[in-house]
């Protein structure tokens, strides 16, 4: 007699299927300037969701392996208005950021940028601004600078509008001479074979 085998195991355990679709939270790859797509415009957030939740999750993760102060998804690659700055020392996510208010007054600091690694320049920007952003729960917040302990969110004016720029497809290196745009590219290269390097010890 032949047996005869069933293609369905009835006792088998049923997977468990998730609910709703899951979005995995990683370390993204920073684009390197001059890489084209940091010249492009993002666009606005619209809808507010779970895969949002998860994009901000890893930009906020990207930034965090990196030690930045701030990111834009741009630099992830993603073309959606979306920030991260340190507020407080905690890293403060901003969705469809806009500056209301510049102060007249100017502050010079050295600037620096996660697509643009190993090179720091003094860059004056407005001392204060007003911003106004949505949070995950697309709730409007509002903030002024001013109103910040300065000792501990010295950089966060200038990270704002260095992050905000970004979101233009306008870069920190756009305003410097051709000497000392090159200087960049070549502390860059030399940033990123040193650390190559240190990486294959
Ligand atoms: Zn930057």
């Amino acid at each position: 007699m032949q047996n005869t085998y069933s293609m369905t195991d009835e006792t088998a355990p049923v997977p468990s299927v998730p609910a709703k679709p899951v979005h995995s939270i990683h370390v993204e790859d920073v684009l390197i300037w001059p890489n084209p797509v940091l010249k492009e415009h993002s666009i606005e957030v619209v809808e507010f969701n779970e895969e949002l939740a998860a994009f901000c999750a890893s930009l906020m993760l990207t930034m965090g392996v990196n030690r930045g102060y701030g990111i834009s998804a741009v630099q992830i690659g993603n073309l959606r208005r979306i920030m991260v700055c340190m507020v407080d020392q905690k890293p403060e996510l901003m969705i469809n950021p806009v500056i209301n208010e510049k102060s007249d007054e100017k502050e010079t600091n050295w600037e620096g940028c996660l697509s643009v690694p190993g090179y720091h320049v003094l860059i004056a920007r407005p001392k204060n601004v007003v911003v106004t952003y949505r949070n995950m729960k697309n709730e409007e917040v509002v903030l002024n600078t001013k109103t910040l302990n300065r000792d501990s969110n010295h950089l966060t004016p200038a990270c704002i509008q260095h992050e905000i720029d970004h979101m233009d497809g306008v870069m920190f290196t756009d305003g410097l001479s051709e000497l000392k745009r090159n200087m960049a590219r070549t502390k860059v290269k030399k940033y990123l074979r040193n650390k190559r390097h240190a990486e294959n010890q």
